[in-house]
Protein backbone atom coordinates (compact mmCIF):
# COMPACT_ATOMS: atom_id res chain seq x y z
CA UNK A 1 0.00 0.00 0.00
CA UNK A 2 1.19 3.59 -0.75
CA UNK A 3 2.56 5.34 2.12
CA UNK A 4 0.02 8.18 1.84
CA UNK A 5 -2.66 5.93 1.85
CA UNK A 6 -1.33 4.16 4.58
CA UNK A 7 -1.35 7.14 6.77
CA UNK A 8 -5.32 8.26 5.58
CA UNK A 9 -6.55 4.81 6.22
CA UNK A 10 -4.78 5.01 9.84
CA UNK A 11 -6.60 8.16 10.32
CA UNK A 12 -9.13 7.92 13.04
CA UNK A 13 -11.77 9.78 11.04
CA UNK A 14 -11.11 7.63 7.98
CA UNK A 15 -13.77 4.91 7.04
CA UNK A 16 -14.92 2.73 3.29
CA UNK A 17 -17.24 2.89 1.14
CA UNK A 18 -17.54 0.05 -0.59
CA UNK A 19 -19.77 0.14 -3.52
CA UNK A 20 -20.86 -1.68 -7.13
CA UNK A 21 -21.12 -0.31 -10.19
CA UNK A 22 -23.79 -2.08 -11.26
CA UNK A 23 -25.58 0.57 -8.75
CA UNK A 24 -24.59 3.36 -10.85
CA UNK A 25 -25.97 1.96 -14.41
CA UNK A 26 -23.17 -0.08 -15.60
CA UNK A 27 -24.21 -3.70 -16.94
CA UNK A 28 -21.22 -5.60 -15.08
CA UNK A 29 -20.57 -5.53 -11.16
CA UNK A 30 -17.04 -4.18 -10.60
CA UNK A 31 -16.77 -4.08 -6.86
CA UNK A 32 -14.64 -1.22 -5.83
CA UNK A 33 -13.60 0.43 -2.49
CA UNK A 34 -13.85 4.25 -1.62
CA UNK A 35 -11.70 6.04 1.13
CA UNK A 36 -13.26 8.48 3.05
CA UNK A 37 -12.15 10.86 5.44
CA UNK A 38 -14.05 12.89 8.03
CA UNK A 39 -16.73 13.41 5.71
CA UNK A 40 -20.22 11.56 7.66
CA UNK A 41 -21.93 11.58 4.79
CA UNK A 42 -20.41 9.42 3.20
CA UNK A 43 -22.06 6.02 4.46
CA UNK A 44 -20.85 2.80 4.84
CA UNK A 45 -22.04 1.96 1.37
CA UNK A 46 -24.52 -1.49 2.36
CA UNK A 47 -27.17 0.38 0.32
CA UNK A 48 -24.71 0.91 -2.71
CA UNK A 49 -23.36 -2.91 -3.07
CA UNK A 50 -25.63 -5.14 -5.37
CA UNK A 51 -27.28 -8.53 -3.41
CA UNK A 52 -26.85 -10.86 -5.90
CA UNK A 53 -29.32 -13.24 -7.00
CA UNK A 54 -28.10 -16.56 -8.35
CA UNK A 55 -29.94 -18.42 -11.09
CA UNK A 56 -28.34 -21.34 -13.22
CA UNK A 57 -25.31 -19.82 -13.01
CA UNK A 58 -26.18 -16.24 -13.55
CA UNK A 59 -25.92 -13.67 -11.21
CA UNK A 60 -28.62 -11.40 -11.38
CA UNK A 61 -28.50 -7.69 -10.75
CA UNK A 62 -30.23 -6.67 -7.43
CA UNK A 63 -30.95 -3.15 -9.35
CA UNK A 64 -32.17 -3.84 -12.77
CA UNK A 65 -33.08 -7.35 -12.35
CA UNK A 66 -31.05 -8.47 -15.22
CA UNK A 67 -27.65 -10.89 -15.81
CA UNK A 68 -24.88 -8.88 -14.88
CA UNK A 69 -22.45 -8.50 -18.17
CA UNK A 70 -19.20 -10.51 -18.17
CA UNK A 71 -16.55 -8.43 -19.92
CA UNK A 72 -13.98 -9.69 -22.11
CA UNK A 73 -10.49 -8.97 -22.25
CA UNK A 74 -8.39 -11.03 -19.03
CA UNK A 75 -5.17 -9.69 -17.96
CA UNK A 76 -2.43 -12.33 -18.85
CA UNK A 77 -3.30 -15.64 -19.12
CA UNK A 78 -6.27 -15.12 -16.02
CA UNK A 79 -9.34 -16.37 -16.30
CA UNK A 80 -10.70 -14.62 -13.07
CA UNK A 81 -10.92 -10.88 -12.62
CA UNK A 82 -12.31 -9.73 -16.42
CA UNK A 83 -13.41 -6.67 -14.21
CA UNK A 84 -9.68 -5.87 -13.23
CA UNK A 85 -9.58 -4.62 -17.17
CA UNK A 86 -9.74 -1.24 -17.97
CA UNK A 87 -13.08 -1.84 -20.26
CA UNK A 88 -14.59 -1.33 -16.96
CA UNK A 89 -13.63 1.92 -16.24
CA UNK A 90 -13.73 4.73 -15.62
CA UNK A 91 -16.06 5.13 -12.54
CA UNK A 92 -19.52 5.09 -13.55
CA UNK A 93 -21.49 8.94 -13.97
CA UNK A 94 -24.09 8.20 -11.77
CA UNK A 95 -21.30 7.17 -9.35
CA UNK A 96 -19.19 11.12 -9.71
CA UNK A 97 -22.23 12.81 -9.67
CA UNK A 98 -23.07 11.08 -6.30
CA UNK A 99 -19.65 11.48 -4.64
CA UNK A 100 -19.41 15.08 -5.79
CA UNK A 101 -22.39 16.55 -3.78
CA UNK A 102 -20.11 15.51 -1.11
CA UNK A 103 -17.05 16.87 -1.93
CA UNK A 104 -18.66 19.81 -3.02
CA UNK A 105 -20.65 20.43 0.01
CA UNK A 106 -18.75 18.20 2.68
CA UNK A 107 -19.87 17.69 6.17
CA UNK A 108 -16.46 17.11 7.95
CA UNK A 109 -16.72 14.92 11.08
CA UNK A 110 -13.12 14.18 12.91
CA UNK A 111 -13.67 11.05 15.21
CA UNK A 112 -14.45 12.38 18.71
CA UNK A 113 -11.14 11.13 20.28
CA UNK A 114 -9.15 13.53 17.81
CA UNK A 115 -11.32 16.49 18.95
CA UNK A 116 -10.75 16.00 22.67
CA UNK A 117 -7.26 15.68 21.79
CA UNK A 118 -6.53 12.01 22.71
CA UNK A 119 -4.86 11.19 19.67
CA UNK A 120 -2.00 13.45 18.19
CA UNK A 121 -4.06 13.21 14.65
CA UNK A 122 -5.32 16.71 14.41
CA UNK A 123 -7.76 18.94 12.22
CA UNK A 124 -4.41 20.33 10.55
CA UNK A 125 -2.52 17.49 10.27
CA UNK A 126 -5.27 15.72 7.82
CA UNK A 127 -5.71 18.61 5.82
CA UNK A 128 -1.90 18.74 5.24
CA UNK A 129 -1.62 15.05 4.17
CA UNK A 130 -1.19 15.29 0.46
CA UNK A 131 -3.73 14.06 -1.73
CA UNK A 132 -2.92 12.20 -4.66
CA UNK A 133 0.79 10.97 -6.50
CA UNK A 134 3.36 13.79 -5.13
CA UNK A 135 5.33 13.51 -8.33
CA UNK A 136 3.46 14.64 -11.30
CA UNK A 137 2.13 11.98 -13.71
CA UNK A 138 3.11 14.24 -17.13
CA UNK A 139 5.95 12.71 -19.02
CA UNK A 140 8.93 12.78 -18.14
CA UNK A 141 12.12 15.14 -19.48
CA UNK A 142 13.92 13.79 -22.26
CA UNK A 143 17.06 12.76 -20.42
CA UNK A 144 14.99 10.65 -17.97
CA UNK A 145 15.34 8.32 -21.12
CA UNK A 146 19.03 7.51 -20.71
CA UNK A 147 19.02 5.79 -17.55
CA UNK A 148 15.51 5.91 -16.15
CA UNK A 149 16.91 7.41 -13.13
CA UNK A 150 15.66 8.14 -11.12
CA UNK A 151 12.13 6.30 -11.58
CA UNK A 152 9.59 8.20 -12.61
CA UNK A 153 5.51 7.92 -12.84
CA UNK A 154 5.01 8.92 -15.82
CA UNK A 155 7.20 6.33 -17.79
CA UNK A 156 6.04 3.34 -19.27
CA UNK A 157 9.05 2.07 -19.07
CA UNK A 158 9.70 2.55 -15.63
CA UNK A 159 6.41 1.80 -14.29
CA UNK A 160 6.59 -2.09 -16.40
CA UNK A 161 9.83 -2.64 -15.62
CA UNK A 162 11.30 -1.41 -11.94
CA UNK A 163 10.18 -2.99 -8.72
CA UNK A 164 6.75 -1.60 -7.45
CA UNK A 165 6.69 -3.65 -4.24
CA UNK A 166 8.94 -4.30 -1.30
CA UNK A 167 11.42 -7.11 -1.27
CA UNK A 168 9.96 -9.86 0.75
CA UNK A 169 12.58 -10.42 3.17
CA UNK A 170 14.04 -14.03 3.35
CA UNK A 171 13.90 -14.87 6.85
CA UNK A 172 15.93 -17.85 7.21
CA UNK A 173 18.79 -15.83 5.77
CA UNK A 174 17.82 -13.03 7.88
CA UNK A 175 18.55 -15.85 11.06
CA UNK A 176 21.66 -16.72 9.74
CA UNK A 177 23.04 -13.38 9.39
CA UNK A 178 21.91 -12.90 12.99
CA UNK A 179 23.95 -15.59 13.95
CA UNK A 180 26.88 -14.31 12.28
CA UNK A 181 26.56 -11.16 13.99
CA UNK A 182 26.10 -12.47 17.58
CA UNK A 183 29.28 -14.42 17.32
CA UNK A 184 31.05 -11.67 16.04
CA UNK A 185 32.30 -9.80 18.90
CA UNK A 186 35.17 -7.71 18.06
CA UNK A 187 33.61 -4.99 16.79
CA UNK A 188 36.68 -4.11 14.28
CA UNK A 189 35.38 -7.34 12.49
CA UNK A 190 31.45 -5.77 12.03
CA UNK A 191 33.24 -3.11 9.98
CA UNK A 192 33.27 -3.55 6.39
CA UNK A 193 36.45 -3.56 4.54
CA UNK A 194 35.08 -0.30 2.92
CA UNK A 195 33.94 1.16 6.02
CA UNK A 196 37.41 1.70 7.45
CA UNK A 197 38.20 5.54 7.53
CA UNK A 198 42.27 5.01 6.88
CA UNK A 199 40.88 2.75 3.62
CA UNK A 200 38.22 4.93 2.39
CA UNK A 201 38.62 4.98 -1.72
CA UNK A 202 39.90 8.33 -2.98
CA UNK A 203 40.64 7.90 -6.34
CA UNK A 204 39.86 5.40 -9.30
CA UNK A 205 41.14 2.14 -8.32
CA UNK A 206 41.53 2.66 -4.91
CA UNK A 207 38.28 -0.09 -4.14
CA UNK A 208 36.77 -1.96 -6.79
CA UNK A 209 33.45 -3.69 -6.12
CA UNK A 210 32.04 -6.55 -8.35
CA UNK A 211 29.43 -9.21 -8.82
CA UNK A 212 28.24 -11.81 -11.85
CA UNK A 213 24.55 -11.62 -12.16
CA UNK A 214 22.22 -13.64 -14.82
CA UNK A 215 21.29 -12.25 -18.23
CA UNK A 216 18.79 -14.74 -18.59
CA UNK A 217 18.43 -18.04 -16.70
CA UNK A 218 20.53 -20.74 -17.58
CA UNK A 219 17.71 -23.33 -18.80
CA UNK A 220 15.78 -20.27 -20.26
CA UNK A 221 14.97 -21.73 -24.26
CA UNK A 222 15.82 -18.03 -25.65
CA UNK A 223 19.22 -17.66 -25.64
CA UNK A 224 20.99 -14.10 -25.59
CA UNK A 225 22.70 -13.25 -28.67
CA UNK A 226 25.92 -14.99 -29.17
CA UNK A 227 24.88 -16.63 -26.03
CA UNK A 228 26.40 -14.27 -23.44
CA UNK A 229 24.06 -15.50 -20.03
CA UNK A 230 26.06 -14.06 -17.35
CA UNK A 231 27.33 -10.28 -16.58
CA UNK A 232 30.35 -9.38 -14.68
CA UNK A 233 29.07 -5.94 -12.93
CA UNK A 234 31.68 -3.84 -11.85
CA UNK A 235 31.76 -0.49 -9.64
CA UNK A 236 34.51 1.69 -8.78
CA UNK A 237 33.33 2.94 -4.92
CA UNK A 238 35.27 6.64 -5.17
CA UNK A 239 34.67 7.68 -8.39
CA UNK A 240 31.25 5.53 -8.94
CA UNK A 241 32.40 4.25 -12.30
CA UNK A 242 30.03 1.21 -13.72
CA UNK A 243 31.03 -1.44 -16.43
CA UNK A 244 29.58 -4.26 -17.05
CA UNK A 245 30.94 -7.13 -19.33
CA UNK A 246 28.17 -9.82 -20.71
CA UNK A 247 29.94 -13.24 -21.30
CA UNK A 248 29.41 -16.70 -22.10
CA UNK A 249 30.26 -18.25 -18.92
CA UNK A 250 32.50 -16.96 -16.17
CA UNK A 251 35.87 -18.24 -17.42
CA UNK A 252 39.19 -16.76 -16.72
CA UNK A 253 39.97 -15.26 -20.20
CA UNK A 254 36.38 -13.63 -20.03
CA UNK A 255 37.28 -12.01 -16.59
CA UNK A 256 41.07 -11.15 -17.14
CA UNK A 257 39.51 -9.16 -20.38
CA UNK A 258 36.98 -7.60 -18.70
CA UNK A 259 39.02 -6.50 -15.51
CA UNK A 260 42.37 -5.42 -18.10
CA UNK A 261 39.47 -3.23 -19.58
CA UNK A 262 37.94 -1.85 -16.77
CA UNK A 263 41.54 -0.78 -15.97
CA UNK A 264 42.87 0.71 -18.78
CA UNK A 265 45.95 2.16 -18.17
CA UNK A 266 45.23 2.93 -14.45
CA UNK A 267 45.98 0.57 -11.48
CA UNK A 268 43.66 -0.93 -9.11
CA UNK A 269 44.80 -1.21 -5.56
CA UNK A 270 42.07 -3.85 -4.19
CA UNK A 271 38.91 -5.61 -5.67
CA UNK A 272 35.96 -6.68 -3.42
CA UNK A 273 33.78 -9.56 -4.78
CA UNK A 274 31.94 -12.47 -3.45
CA UNK A 275 35.19 -14.46 -4.31
CA UNK A 276 34.40 -16.23 -7.25
CA UNK A 277 37.36 -18.36 -8.07
CA UNK A 278 38.66 -17.12 -11.87
CA UNK A 279 38.21 -13.59 -10.51
CA UNK A 280 40.75 -14.34 -7.58
CA UNK A 281 43.40 -15.65 -9.89
CA UNK A 282 42.73 -13.15 -12.07
CA UNK A 283 43.27 -10.18 -9.46
CA UNK A 284 46.45 -12.57 -8.58
CA UNK A 285 47.91 -12.45 -11.75
CA UNK A 286 47.73 -8.74 -11.93
CA UNK A 287 48.66 -7.99 -8.38
CA UNK A 288 45.27 -6.72 -7.68
CA UNK A 289 44.38 -7.69 -3.53
CA UNK A 290 41.57 -9.18 -3.60
CA UNK A 291 39.06 -9.53 -0.55
CA UNK A 292 36.18 -11.65 -0.32
CA UNK A 293 32.96 -10.70 0.79
CA UNK A 294 30.95 -13.20 3.73
CA UNK A 295 28.42 -15.19 1.83
CA UNK A 296 26.13 -15.20 4.90
CA UNK A 297 26.18 -11.20 5.15
CA UNK A 298 24.72 -9.73 1.94
CA UNK A 299 25.03 -6.35 3.31
CA UNK A 300 28.81 -6.60 3.42
CA UNK A 301 28.39 -6.46 -0.37
CA UNK A 302 25.59 -3.81 -0.53
CA UNK A 303 26.91 -1.29 -2.93
CA UNK A 304 27.13 -3.54 -5.61
CA UNK A 305 23.67 -5.43 -4.72
CA UNK A 306 22.17 -1.59 -5.61
CA UNK A 307 24.11 -1.53 -8.44
CA UNK A 308 22.74 -4.99 -9.79
CA UNK A 309 20.10 -3.91 -9.50
CA UNK A 310 20.18 -0.56 -11.01
CA UNK A 311 21.39 -1.99 -13.82
CA UNK A 312 19.09 -5.04 -14.47
CA UNK A 313 16.16 -2.71 -13.72
CA UNK A 314 18.14 0.22 -16.31
CA UNK A 315 18.63 -2.30 -19.32
CA UNK A 316 15.00 -3.88 -18.99
CA UNK A 317 13.45 0.19 -19.31
CA UNK A 318 16.24 0.59 -22.04
CA UNK A 319 15.07 -2.72 -24.29
CA UNK A 320 11.37 -2.11 -23.45
CA UNK A 321 11.62 1.83 -24.70
CA UNK A 322 13.19 0.21 -27.70
CA UNK A 323 11.09 -1.65 -28.67
CA UNK A 324 14.00 -4.40 -29.41
CA UNK A 325 13.86 -8.16 -28.69
CA UNK A 326 15.21 -10.11 -24.92
CA UNK A 327 18.33 -11.05 -26.86
CA UNK A 328 19.36 -7.53 -26.90
CA UNK A 329 20.17 -8.08 -23.30
CA UNK A 330 24.02 -7.48 -23.34
CA UNK A 331 24.22 -4.89 -25.45
CA UNK A 332 21.42 -3.40 -23.40
CA UNK A 333 23.68 -3.21 -20.02
CA UNK A 334 26.72 -2.00 -21.88
CA UNK A 335 24.60 0.90 -23.02
CA UNK A 336 22.84 1.37 -19.93
CA UNK A 337 26.28 1.65 -17.60
CA UNK A 338 28.06 3.46 -20.44
CA UNK A 339 24.77 6.07 -20.40
CA UNK A 340 24.60 6.02 -16.08
CA UNK A 341 28.35 6.67 -16.80
CA UNK A 342 27.81 9.79 -18.61
CA UNK A 343 24.87 11.48 -17.73
CA UNK A 344 23.55 10.05 -13.62
CA UNK A 345 24.90 12.88 -11.88
CA UNK A 346 25.10 11.77 -7.98
CA UNK A 347 23.06 13.46 -6.07
CA UNK A 348 25.51 13.87 -2.91
CA UNK A 349 28.47 14.22 -5.19
CA UNK A 350 26.69 17.04 -8.13
CA UNK A 351 28.98 14.60 -10.07
CA UNK A 352 29.05 12.06 -12.29
CA UNK A 353 31.60 8.64 -13.24
CA UNK A 354 33.04 10.09 -16.10
CA UNK A 355 33.60 13.95 -14.48
CA UNK A 356 35.24 11.92 -11.27
CA UNK A 357 37.07 9.55 -13.61
CA UNK A 358 38.49 11.94 -16.33
CA UNK A 359 38.00 15.40 -14.79
CA UNK A 360 35.64 16.88 -17.80
CA UNK A 361 32.53 16.42 -18.52
CA UNK A 362 31.53 13.81 -21.53
CA UNK A 363 31.35 15.41 -25.11
ZN1 LIG B 1 -25.47 -5.82 -9.78
ZN1 LIG C 1 11.70 5.68 -17.17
Amino acid sequence: MHAIIKKWVQCGSAHLVRFDYCQFGTEWKKATTVLSVGNKNFHTGNSVRCDVTWKDDVSLCSKSGKPHTTLSGFIGDATKGQYKTNRACPYPVEFCTYVANFIAKPVVHFASRIKKGEIQDNVEKIAAMPVGPAVSMQAPPADHYLTHLPKHPGCKACMNCKVQRKHCRDHNKARQRKLVDVSKTDKSDVLLPHEKVSDDPKKFGDLVTSDSVFAIKRNSTNPARVNETTTLVVRDKATGWLAAYPAKRKSAEEILEAVNNFKGSETIARWYSDGAPELHSVCRKLGIRHDISDPHRSETNGLIDRTNRTLIEGARCLLFESGMPYKYWNTAVKCFADNYNFTHFDSKRGTNGHIERLGKKFG
